[in-house]
């Protein structure tokens, strides 16, 4: 008997990890991606000797990556590299303190203690207390299918639910932490995590304070072949898998009957399937591909989290104070945050992170030069005149690096390319260009996001940033896992109905 077939609308990092699992699972899978190119988000730009990765920098949990592999009987280092970085981050300030953030706790709260003069016991304190918020809530909000009433009813879920007014659900991140720490720039870079998942540290619960967990604790890792590696990687695995990839494909339509999902419209012909995963954002899903169907009004109309706007230049110099991974505060942080989420616009003093993986991997630039990801939070598209802003924007960021940097950044740039939401939105199709589908600005945004699977059709499954359990590369890695588990689960009750 012939493998039934599956098919994944899209090619971002949660679509592929559904592809491998499907194919893992005996279904013959196809994979359609509108892009010529597959990953998403999660791609690379060259230039002039310069290389790029396009979107994500910063890679956490990378055994949800490993997972792929050892589930078909691979050994992940054999295909996939990467290391633990001992510094995580350089932090910069205004008034000229500047911060490494080691891996290592104790050696990050002595720093802390040196450099800002918070007593170390309370960063560690801090770090302890992320990961115990992480090891109560985690396996409830992000492993599981919150949308299954099994996923409550056992005693770890009910602690966790009893525990959650105590943990931070109630108060905000920015009142937790200010709180808890006595220097304003230390509450600064804890609330800096909020942005982790494009949300407001001012308004998103201090239930997020188990972010820091990952970075802190688990650590912050950088792939050997540098973030677009994850793609190339786990492209090669599906394939090796058997998975078939049409890219530069768009999905029309999805193709109903009677409750059912039965297949997809392509290039004006209909595609049968047995089982449809899709990888495009929750909205363009459903207003896109589905149109005629009834849509979750609720869910699709919450906030969306905020976007970015990226300048990558190709820098001939090098730095030596700076790192794989840097961020210039700006001086105002609740300012910041009330143009972005408030006022749906960009400060004039944004805060820059400067991501430089040449640091890491020198062929990423010329010799004696550095490749500089320039990256600054903005509100999501909602119509703004982008070209001002961006002109604008780009000014304050390059005095700012000027100025912290003692130098004149903009006659380094010898190469130059632009992110911002209007293009994240055309290139991905997620709404309004956000980097995380909804944002996580009040208490309820995890019971808010759309299931892995639809409640009014059949064979209709969700993966990707934009549903549970969120964005992110190990979320919406994750998404992918809960989804096929209930493909499993719940397939082969059902008879295939042909089209
Ligand atoms: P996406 O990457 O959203 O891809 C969806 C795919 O579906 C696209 O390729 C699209 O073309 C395709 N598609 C849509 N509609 C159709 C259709 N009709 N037919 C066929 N194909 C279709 N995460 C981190 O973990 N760390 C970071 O440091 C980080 N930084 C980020 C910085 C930036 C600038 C950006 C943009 C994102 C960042 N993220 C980060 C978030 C992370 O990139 C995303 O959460 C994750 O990659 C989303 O993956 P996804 O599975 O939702 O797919």
């Amino acid at each position: 008997m012939k493998n039934p077939r599956a098919a994944v609308i899209g090619a971002g990092i949660g679509g592929l990890a559904a592809a491998i699992r499907l194919a893992h699972q005996g279904y013959a899978v196809t994979v359609f991606e509108a892009n010529p190119y597959p990953g998403g988000k999660l791609s690379e730009i060259t230039s002039d000797g310069y290389r790029f990765d396009a979107g994500p920098s910063l890679f956490t949990l990378p055994d949800q990556v490993d997972a792929l592999f050892r589930l078909v009987g691979e050994e992940p280092r054999d295909h996939f590299d990467y290391e633990r970085l001992d510094e995580i981050c350089r932090y910069f300030w205004e008034d000229g303190t500047c911060l490494t953030a080691w891996a290592d706790p104790v050696r990050f709260a002595q720093e802390v203690e040196a450099q800002l003069g918070e007593p170390a016991e309370r960063v560690l304190q801090f770090l302890r207390r992320s990961r115990t918020y992480f090891e109560l809530v985690g396996e409830l909000f992000l492993f599981r299918s919150l949308h299954k009433p099994s996923t409550f009813l056992n005693r770890t879920a009910l602690r966790a639910i009893r525990q959650l007014p105590k943990l931070g659900l109630f108060s905000t991140m920015h009142g937790a932490n200010a709180d808890f720490f006595l220097d304003p720039r230390l509450v600064q870079l804890f609330n800096r995590f909020a942005t982790y998942n494009g949300s407001d540290p001012y308004q998103t619960p201090a239930l997020l304070n188990i972010i820091p967990h990952l970075e802190h604790n688990i650590g912050a890792f950088f792939p050997r072949q540098g973030m677009h590696s994850i793609t190339t990687s786990l492209v090669a695995l599906a394939r090796r898998q058997g998975v078939t990839f049409r890219l530069g494909t768009p999905v029309e339509r999805i193709l109903t009957h009677r409750g059912k999902a039965i297949g997809l419209q392509v290039a004006g012909k209909p595609l049968p399937f047995r089982v449809i995963v899709s990888n495009a954002d929750v909205v363009s899903t459903y207003r896109r591909l589905l149109p005629e169907r009834r849509h979750p009004h609720r869910i699709l109309r919450q906030p969306k989290s905020s976007s970015a706007l990226i300048f990558y230049w190709g820098i001939d110099r090098q730095f030596p104070q700076l790192g794989l991974h840097n961020i210039f505060f700006s001086r105002d942080y609740r300012r910041e945050f009330a143009h972005i989420f408030r006022h749906q616009t960009v400060s004039d003093d944004p805060t820059v992170y400067l991501n430089i993986t040449s640091k890491y991997k020198p062929d990423d630039a010329p010799p004696g030069g550095e490749n500089w990801f320039t990256m600054v939070n903005v509100p999501n598209n909602a119509g703004q005149d982008w070209d001002g802003l961006i002109a604008q924007t780009r000014q304050h960021v390059l005095a700012k690096l000027s100025r912290l940097l003692s130098c004149d950044a903009a006659s380094l740039i010898r190469t130059e390319a632009l992110l911002d939401p209007r293009s994240i939105e055309a290139r991905t199709a997620s709404a309004q260009g956000a980097l995380y589908g909804n944002s996580s600005n009040n208490r309820y945004a995890a019971f808010l996001r759309h299931a892995n699977y639809s409640s009014q059709l059949a064979h209709l499954y969700f993966c990707g940033g934009s549903v549970h359990p969120g964005g992110g590369i190990p979320l919406s890695l994750l998404s992918a896992r809960i989804a096929t588990e209930l493909v499993a689960e719940r397939e082969n009750r059902s008879p295939f109905l042909p089209l």
